[in-house]
């Protein structure tokens, strides 16, 4: 998704915008003329050239069809498959898949459309909501007798195999356990509500991603005149089973089972309650479906429960973390696996390691500067601002170090009437199912105490509900070329946030898993010289007698 809209904006930009409607709707068709329409996937811009969109409909296919002038190139699109997405006042793309089974992956078109004003534009954008109507009723019924509408917002970013699993994986009864018992965050949300009651007693709720339907009920407890939960899994189904073995709330939720991008409810709500947040906490771009439903359901005035979120990030320092995921890659150097040399596997599958983000949870103390943060207001965001998040690193290193790599948590505030409550996922405080995220540099950096650090995290959301990161960390470096002004050393490494390395295994007391020397690998022995990253905690390892003598050998 966010591809296709790098594409468009780079077109966009080389292009003047000229329109003319030459005709009025006809029965049979209806002809536009465009200032320009381009292929979507054409790297060639410069030969854009006036053109002409006509509506049609030939042996009951309804079809739009681009045809520019100069005869070069001619688009057809089948309306039932076809979609407008407006991307500027006179703006437009237009984008279908190619007909195939809905579970194979199908080939899709797409055009870049542009008008010469916005009246223009609108006429045209009628248009085909008045023909796409025809082409799905002439072409499209379902076995049930349904005739199927556009697809919704949530099907053309998302791809369907990641939908499928996703819902599949919130449909299990165990995985709302596993949230339920994450106690610091239900109990928060019970908090944040209970202590807020003025906003919830006698008002219309919508809980948005209901799971169980757990916060329905904090709701309906906090004397909610209406609560609607909607759920798009499996899940829903329990959700009622649940809500009805609860009479007290029971007539005060209604479950809904869809996508809150899909579904329609009768009445506008006062306040939205949701828990739509990711590791990082963008994960899984459910945030996009809570402010979609703030746009849809929220009446103007209303209040979302969380009303902000912020990622914090601070560089940290684990040499230990570093050499356990080099180590990994080091089975692929072996020359003789049963006769067979990995070697020429090394390389990638290094890569591979240092391309998953790692989950744990860590100790603070690991952190080399102040951390920074990034707010995220979900009552202001638009949907699109979700696609590309764009955040400027600065920090100032407390200590001499190695830098390992950037360390990222979240936390949101419920920004009641009452009490304001944050919800933390922090390093040191009490540990959440999330636990925090470190993206950890294949090439660690050096830097001395009250250097600064800068660098830039950029995530790009992709269509199997995460993201790409792209961080880049660097400082001035010391020693020969400090005296003209610094060399700056420089790390970069991408990660996807969809592959983590879940290391939750791994001993949580830094102090005790320190303990047993280290015997690194010959070549990656070249840390002798490199300090821990806190005094405080080389002063406990001295103090502390070796729990394990056996490892010390
Ligand atoms: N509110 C529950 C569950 C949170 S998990 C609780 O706090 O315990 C998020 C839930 O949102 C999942 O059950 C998931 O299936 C649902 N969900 C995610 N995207 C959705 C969407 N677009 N429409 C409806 N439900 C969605």
């Amino acid at each position: 998704n966010s591809q296709l809209r790098e594409t468009v904006v780079s077109v966009h930009s080389q292009r003047i915008v000229k329109m003319e409607v030459s005709s009025v709707k006809k029965l049979e068709q209806l002809e536009f003329s465009l200032e320009s329409v381009t292929d979507l996937s054409s790297s060639s811009v410069s030969s854009s050239s006036p053109a002409v969109a006509t509506f049609s409909c030939v042996d009951g296919v309804t079809e739009l069809r681009f045809l520019q002038s100069d005869s070069t190139h001619c688009f057809n699109f089948d309306l039932a498959t076809a979609q407008l997405f407006k991307l500027g006042p006179v703006h437009f793309i237009c984008v279908s898949d190619s007909s195939g089974s809905s579970e194979e992956k199908s080939f899709s078109q797409g055009v870049n459309v542009k008008f010469k004003n916005d009246k223009d534009s609108k006429d045209f954008c009628e248009s085909f909501q008045e023909w796409r109507k025809d082409a799905v009723v002439q072409g499209s019924s379902f076995q049930n007798g349904t005739v199927s509408a556009n697809k919704s917002k949530f099907d053309t970013k998302i791809e369907a195999s990641s939908a499928k699993m996703y819902f599949h994986y919130y449909g299990q009864l165990l995985h709302q356990q596993n949230m339920l018992q994450d106690y610091v965050r239900t109990g928060t949300y019970y908090a944040a509500v209970m202590e807020n009651r003025s906003d919830f007693a006698g008002r219309v709720v919508v809980d948005v991603g209901a799971g169980s339907g757990i916060l329905s009920m904090f709701a309906a407890q906090a004397g909610a005149k209406h609560v609607y939960a909607v759920e798009a899994s499996e899940m829903a189904e329990y959700a009622r089973k649940l809500i009805a073995g609860n009479p007290l709330f029971a007539e005060r939720i209604t479950v809904i089972k869809g996508k809150v991008e899909d579904i329609e409810l009768p009445e506008k709500a006062d306040i939205l309650i949701s828990e739509p947040m990711g590791t990082l906490l963008v994960n899984e771009r459910m945030l996009e479906s809570y402010v979609i439903a703030r746009d849809r359901f929220m009446s103007p005035k209303g209040k979302m429960f969380p009303t902000v979120g912020r990622i914090h990030m601070a560089p940290f320092s684990d040499e230990f973390l570093f050499i356990e995921m080099a180590n990994k890659a080091m089975f692929w150097q072996q020359q003789n696996y049963y006769g067979v040399d990995l070697t020429p596997l090394y390389g990638s599958a290094h890569q591979g390691y240092f391309s998953q983000p790692v989950v744990d949870a860590f100790d603070p103390r690991l952190l080399v500067a102040s951390p920074m943060f990034h707010m995220i207001d979900f009552t202001q965001m638009k949907e699109e601002d979700f696609y590309e998040i764009d955040i400027p690193l600065k920090f100032t290193a407390s200590m001499c170090t190695r830098v390992h790599g950037l360390a990222c948590w979240f936390d949101v505030l419920f920004d009641g009437s009452t009490v304001q409550r944050w919800l933390t996922t922090a390093p040191g405080a009490p540990t959440t199912h999330w636990y925090q995220i470190r993206c950890v540099l294949s090439q660690p950096i050096y830097v001395m105490a009250g250097q600064e650090i800068t660098g830039r995290l950029h995530l790009i959301a992709h269509s199997a509900q995460s993201y790409t990161i792209d961080l880049t960390l660097s400082a001035k470096m010391w020693g020969p070329g400090a005296s003209q002004g610094g060399i700056l050393q420089s790390s970069t490494c991408k990660f996807d946030l969809k592959e983590p390395y879940y290391r939750m295994s791994q001993p949580q007391a830094y102090p005790v898993a320190q303990e047993p020397p280290l015997q690194p690998q010959p070549e990656l022995n070249t840390q002798q010289d490199i300090q821990t990253p806190n005094d405080e905690l080389e002063e406990e390892l001295l103090q502390q007698p070796p729990q394990n003598p056996s490892a010390q050998l």
